[in-house]
């Protein structure tokens, strides 16, 4: 009687909740783990004080739509219509879930790519209809050739994850043009861009689906401040859509939450003011740079990582271990807590690869990093 019979739970919150019971350093989760910025905590201390406390218009506080309409402007030189393509949503979790949920109908295709995040392919079985896995590339570029042969007429949604997780790998321009080919020849697919570590990119620029004339009458962009301003708990993200997606994107919404968190939404919308999300990148690549540099004469081999703040590691040369059985031994005899790459596999392929968070304070990474070189 489950609707989704192969669903656990989330090897985040597993990893998570095992490196708290061995006390070992939580390198697994996505999370930062340094404090915010004080600019943010006072402009929240004081609202707290103000009638920012009672439910928002329905798809989110009004100054704030407009500070988010600014934003893809000023980022993207992208203009929006905050009343009728923004939605303020409960984290990019939500937001992607509504969407799937509001515009996938029983039957329809939706093409997940493999790996992928793990926030894709449940809403689409919830929907009754079909998730197509197509494999990335080895060295994780999407294939346009074999997405292309997974297109039928069933297919309605393509979802991308750029930059993705957890591969840390972005898309080129070649990729936008093969993706705009293949939309050229399918009228009917509309794309899903979840571009929640939009900001976290290192030595190549991140290309936005906002910035491609021909995604815009067709894309859903998802978006997160938990990963721009280090605020995960918050859960606020947002969904820019053209109207007529975005329209039925709302119905689902409001009868999923109404509205989401008056007073993080008031905040974020003050913070958005005076901070600047163009210097995310380079506060990230020092920290992936050092995180690098730490592990230099550990046993494990780096992957590229060109975005976002994971670090994926392989560990061939160590042990034979399946991932997840070595990500646990890592926990309990070294005090380091990882997550295994097979988890983001629809097969649970293993590839002796797991995944460093290094979205943490400097002692926190040299800690974990002397633990790690001594394996
Ligand atoms: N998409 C990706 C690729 C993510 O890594 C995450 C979370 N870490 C999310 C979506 C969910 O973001 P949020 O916490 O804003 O719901
Ligand atoms: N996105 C976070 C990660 O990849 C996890 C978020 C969650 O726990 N759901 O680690």
């Amino acid at each position: 009687m489950s609707k989704l019979p192969n669903v656990t739970t989330s090897i985040f919150t597993v990893m998570s909740k095992m490196a708290a019971e061995y006390n070992a350093i939580n390198l697994s989760q996505g999370f930062p783990n340094f404090p915010v910025d004080e600019r943010l905590t006072d402009i929240l201390a004081r609202l707290a004080k103000e009638n920012v406390h009672q439910y928002t218009p329905m798809a989110g506080y009004p100054p704030l739509m407009n500070k988010i309409a600014n934003l893809v402007q000023s980022s993207y030189n992208r203009i929006i219509n905050p009343d009728l393509e923004l939605l303020v949503t409960a984290g990019a979790t939500q937001g992607i879930f509504t969407s799937i949920l509001a515009l996938i109908k029983t039957s329809d295709e939706v093409i997940i790519l493999d790996p992928s995040y793990d926030s894709y392919e449940s809403p689409v079985l919830l929907c009754n209809a079909k998730p197509v896995r197509v494999p990335l590339n080895d060295d994780y570029t999407p294939n346009w050739e074999t997405i292309e042969k997974a297109c039928s007429s069933k297919t309605k949604m393509i979802i991308i994850n750029n930059p993705h997780n957890p591969t840390g790998k972005i898309l080129t321009e070649n990729d936008f043009l093969a993706l705009e080919k293949l939309l050229s020849k399918y009228p009917e697919i509309i794309v899903l861009s979840d571009e929640v570590y939009e900001y976290i990119t290192f030595e190549e620029r991140h290309i936005s689906a906002h910035t491609k004339e021909f995604l815009l009458n067709r894309c859903i962009m998802i978006s997160s401040f938990g990963k721009s301003f280090h605020i995960t708990g918050w859960k606020i993200g947002y969904v820019v859509a053209p109207e007529y997606l975005m329209k039925e994107i709302k119905k689902a919404h409001q009868f999923l939450v109404f509205s989401v968190n008056s007073i993080s939404q008031a905040t974020i919308s003050e913070y958005l003011d005076v901070v600047d999300v163009n210097l995310l990148g380079k506060f990230y690549q020092e920290k992936r740079d050092y995180f690098q540099k730490l592990l230099q004469h550990s046993r494990f081999e780096l992957k590229p990582c060109e975005g976002t703040y994971f670090q994926v590691a392989s560990y061939a040369t160590i042990s034979n271990e399946d991932d997840i059985a070595f990500c646990k031994k890592l926990i309990i005899d070294h005090g380091v807590a990882a997550i295994p790459i097979s988890t983001f596999y629809s097969d649970h392929k293993d590839q002796r690869l797991i995944r460093f968070c290094f979205a943490k304070d400097d002692f926190t990474l040299e800690s974990a990093a002397k633990k790690i070189c001594n394996i």
